[in-house]
C-alpha cells in the first residue's frame, strides 16, 4: 500500500526515488520492493524502469507520466542513436510494461557500453542536495557510462563500487547512507572536460522520435570536404581518421588497451580500431559513447548530432558540380585537378555516373538478368495489395500508416523497387494518410479494443494513450477525423475523454 511517495528531483534516477522510498518507509528495502514492483523477489534497476505492480503504477503516475519517467528519469537517452523506429517500439513496449529494456535497446554483450560500471556520485552536488532537500540522490548525469566528470562543479566523479549491472546484490542502495567520501578532485579545463560537456549536452537534449537519417550515415556525410574522404566521395580514409582521433583524445601517459584486454572503468575504452568507424558509420554500432567522442572531434554541435540531417548533395555531387562549374569556365581537365587537389582522372570520373547509368540500362535491357518491369508491375498487384491490407490493419489488427517504405518492407523489397512499379506504387499512395487522419483511425480501433473488456464509462484517455503511445496533443489533433471512422455519438464519447 503506498500512501506516499517522496518528491522525485530533477535529474533522479527512478532507482534512487525507490531507495528513498524504502529509506523512509521501512526498515527492509523487500518490503519496498513488494510495494512498488510487479514481483518482490525483483531485483530493481539502477538505469531503468522495472514492471510495476498495478497499485505502484497508478500512485506513480499520479506523480509522473511513464513516458516522462522513463525520458527523464532513467538512462533511455543514452541509448538514443538506437534508430528513432527502435526507439519508439522500445519506448512503447517499456510503458506498456512489456519486453525486456536489454534486448528492446541496442545493448548486446560485446557492446561497448556493456562494461562493468559503478554508480558514481559528485560530493558537490552530494554536498548541495543535502542543503536544499535534506538528503541526497543519485542523478543520471553522474550514472552515465564513460563520464568522469562533474561538469557543474568542475570536479572528478567519485564511485560507490556498487555494480550497476551484472551481480549486484538485489538491494536498493540509498545514496544518503552511500555516499560518504566527499574529498573533491579538482578537473583542469581542457579537452576531457569539454568532451564530458558535450556529452552531457547530447544525453540531456530531447530524444528524437521523429523522421532523422540515421546517425552512422549522417557522420559519414561529414566526412566530406574533409580528408578523411576522397575529393569525389568515393573512398574513406579511416586509417588516417583513426590516427588523428586516437591522437585528439590519448594523451602520451594513457596505455592503449589491447585487442583482448578487458577494459574496466578509468582506461580508455573508446574508438581504437578501423572497424570501430566502419561500424558505426554502417550503423551497426550505435554506442553513445563512440558517436560522441566521432562527432566532438569532427565539430558537430549537440544539436546538429541529436537531430541528424543528410546534407542536401552528397558529396560526389558538390564534386560533380565543382567540376562541370570549372570546365564551365574553360578549365582544362589537368588545370581542374590541381585546382581541386585531385587527380586529373578523378576529375574525368566526375561525369561518369551519367553515362555508368546508361549503360547498365542497355545491359539490363539486353542481359540475362533484363525483367520486364512492365508485366513485373502487373504480376505483383495482388500481392501489394495484400501486403496494403495487412499494414492497413482490421478487426483484431492494430492499423498501422500504409506508407511506400512500409510496403517495401512488407515485400522484403530492395528500397528503389517502387520507383519501376508505377501501378504498384499508385496502389500505395492511394492509401495514403496525413498523421491526424491516422491518429483518428488509431483511436477509433483503440476505443473498440477496450470496449471489449471495459464498461463504455470505465474508459479512460490514459487507457488509450498506454495502447496507442500517442501524445495528448496528437490525441487532440485526431478529433476532427473521428467520424471518419465511426458514428457520431462514439466520436463524442472519445473526444470527452480529455
Ligand atoms: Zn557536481
Amino acid at each position: 500500500m503506498i500512501a506516499y511517495l517522496p518528491e522525485l528531483h530533477e535529474d533522479e534516477l527512478v532507482y534512487s526515488w525507490f531507495a528513498r522510498y524504502f529509506a523512509h518507509m521501512y526498515p527492509s528495502y523487500t518490503n519496498a520492493v513488494e510495494d512498488l514492483l510487479e514481483n518482490r523477489h525483483m531485483k530493481a534497476d539502477v538505469e531503468f524502469l522495472n514492471r510495476l505492480n498495478a497499485e505502484a503504477r497508478n500512485a506513480i503516475t499520479k506523480v509522473a507520466s511513464l513516458e516522462e519517467l522513463i525520458l527523464h528519469h532513467t538512462m533511455f537517452p543514452y541509448f538514443r542513436f538506437g534508430g528513432t523506429q527502435r526507439l519508439s517500439n522500445a519506448l512503447h513496449s517499456m510503458m506498456m510494461m512489456k519486453g525486456n529494456v536489454y534486448q528492446l535497446l541496442p545493448m548486446s554483450k560485446g557492446h561497448p557500453s556493456m562494461n562493468p560500471h559503478y554508480i558514481k556520485y559528485c560530493p558537490v552536488c552530494a554536498m548541495e542536495m543535502r542543503d536544499s532537500y535534506g538528503e541526497a540522490y543519485w542523478s543520471r548525469r553522474a550514472v552515465m557510462r564513460n563520464m568522469d566528470v562533474c561538469t557543474r562543479h568542475k570536479c572528478r566523479l567519485r564511485s560507490t563500487g556498487i555494480l550497476i549491472c551484472g551481480n549486484r546484490s538485489p538491494r536498493l542502495y540509498v545514496a544518503e547512507e552511500q555516499i560518504c567520501d566527499m574529498s573533491m578532485e579538482p578537473v583542469e579545463d581542457g579537452l576531457e572536460l569539454q568532451f564530458c560537456q558535450y556529452m552531457e549536452d547530447v544525453f540531456l537534449r530531447p530524444v528524437c522520435f521523429g523522421q532523422s537519417a540515421p546517425v552512422g550515415e549522417f557522420l559519414k556525410a561529414r566526412l566530406g570536404g574533409t580528408k578523411y574522404m576522397s575529393a569525389r566521395g568515393m573512398q574513406l580514409n579511416t586509417a588516417l581518421l583513426l590516427d588523428d582521433l586516437m591522437g585528439f583524445y590519448v594523451t602520451q601517459e594513457q596505455d592503449i588497451p589491447k585487442t583482448d584486454e578487458k577494459h574496466t572503468g578509468g582506461s580508455y575504452s573508446g574508438i581504437t580500431k578501423i572497424h570501430h568507424l566502419l561500424h558505426i558509420f554502417s550503423g551497426q554500432n550505435t554506442d553513445f559513447y563512440w558517436i560522441c567522442q566521432l562527432a566532438f572531434f569532427l565539430g558537430i554541435t549537440p544539436e546538429e548530432l541529436v537531430n541528424p540531417a543528410l546534407p542536401e548533395k552528397t558529396q560526389t555531387m558538390v564534386f560533380a558540380d565543382r567540376v562541370a562549374e570549372l570546365r564551365a569556365g574553360g578549365l582544362g581537365c589537368y588545370r581542374i585537378a590541381r585546382e581541386l587537389g585531385c587527380s586529373a582522372s578523378t576529375v574525368r570520373h566526375a561525369d561518369q555516373p551519367k553515362k555508368k547509368r546508361i549503360f547498365d540500362y542497355s545491359a539490363a535491357r539486353s542481359g540475362k538478368y533484363a525483367r520486364d518491369w512492365g508485366q513485373y508491375d502487373i504480376d505483383m498487384l495482388p500481392e501489394v495489395q495484400k501486403a496494403v491490407e495487412q499494414i492497413y490493419g482490421y478487426g483484431d489488427k492494430r492499423p498501422k500508416r500504409v506508407t511506400e517504405f512500409a510496403v517495401i518492407k512488407y515485400m522484403g523489397w530492395p528500397s528503389k523497387r517502387l520507383e519501376y512499379l508505377p501501378k504498384c506504387r499508385e496502389l500505395v499512395r492511394g492509401y495514403y494518410e496525413e498523421f491526424p487522419v491516422y491518429w483518428a483511425r488509431e483511436v477509433v480501433w483503440c476505443y473498440f479494443q477496450l470496449k471489449k473488456t471495459k464498461e463504455e464509462n470505465d474508459i479512460l484517455w490514459r487507457d488509450i494513450r498506454d495502447i496507442t503511445n500517442l501524445r495528448k496533443k496528437n490525441f487532440t489533433d485526431s478529433f476532427p477525423y473521428l467520424t471518419l471512422f465511426t458514428d457520431e455519438h462514439t466520436a463524442d464519447r472519445i473526444r470527452s475523454l480529455v
